[in-house]
């Protein structure tokens, strides 16, 4: 499929588009809470008494714009790519594979990318990795959606790129791909808003990743949190966790005598 465009008119499309969601769209909704309805946070936000101090809210909104526009460049590039010299294995006509094969090719893409974003930000709490590229993504310890990107930019690169893979190795139709990132994008900005938004079924509570940010070292999934049970990474009830505290789910229980015999409190339903 050829839609006979220049590379530059992908970037323009991509550069403006994507600017007006991120900062027209979400700045529009931030403004709303955050700059509007400041003084009644008891009742939309998810830390009500705890706000960036203002240097940091800056910090996080050119941290975060920059690494977004350097992603949007990438992948208009990498759309240029896709539409005009076929270089994915994305495919535009339904009839070339069943219904089945479009519903599992949507599991594979949605796994391919759950894995991908747990096992690395994971691995970004090891203490090497943390204190010398994923502490910065944790300097927002009360999210606003700014925080989505705001990280380090080889950080954020790694995450972008595991979102554009599957469309190179997964032979999938280009809506479900599209619905997929499309997803991605929305829950990036679903969990990161500190806001109390509604409870998305599988998906759970926002205040899941936002405790990721109050608590460091637990709640490292993204879509949901399957890999956290399989490993034992979500917080625990009763369990003392801070940015020192390098032991996932279960941090440090404080008064084991408090929580019975195993000491081992049970882990959050959110
Ligand atoms: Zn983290
Ligand atoms: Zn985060």
């Amino acid at each position: 499929m050829q839609l006979g465009m220049a590379m530059w008119q992908y970037l323009l499309i991509g550069l403006i588009g994507g600017n007006a969601l991120f900062i027209g769209l979400g700045g529009i909704v931030h403004w709303w809470y955050y700059v509007r309805n400041r003084d009644n946070s008891q009742r939309w936000k998810i830390q009500p008494e705890r706000f960036l101090a203002k240097r940091l809210d800056r910090e996080a909104m050119w941290l975060g714009i920059f690494n977004y526009n350097l992603a949007t460049v990438v992948m208009a590039t990498l759309a240029w790519g896709v539409f005009e010299h076929g270089w994915s294995r994305l495919y535009f006509d339904f009839a070339e594979h069943g219904w089945d094969y479009t519903v599992l090719s949507l599991f594979l893409c949605w796994l391919f990318i759950e894995a991908a974003a747990y096992y690395m930000h994971a691995g970004g709490h090891l203490p090497w990795f943390y204190k010398r590229f994923h502490y910065i993504h944790h300097r927002y310890s009360t999210p606003t959606f700014w925080t989505i990107s705001a990280m380090h930019p080889l950080e954020w690169i790694a995450h972008a790129s595991y979102i554009a893979l599957p469309a190179f190795i997964i032979p999938m139709h280009i809506g479900v791909y599209m619905s997929v990132v499309a997803m991605t994008f929305i829950l990036g900005y679903w969990d990161h808003c500190g806001i109390k938004f509604p409870r998305i079924p599988l998906h759970g509570s926002n205040r899941f990743h936002d405790d990721h940010h109050k608590y460091f070292h637990v709640n490292f999934g993204f879509t949901c949190n399957l890999f956290d049970r399989i490993h034992d990474t979500a917080r625990r009830e009763g369990h003392h966790y801070d940015e020192l505290t390098f032991n996932g789910g279960q941090g440090i229980v404080r008064k084991p005598e408090a929580l019975g015999e195993r000491a081992m409190g049970p882990a959050l339903k959110y």
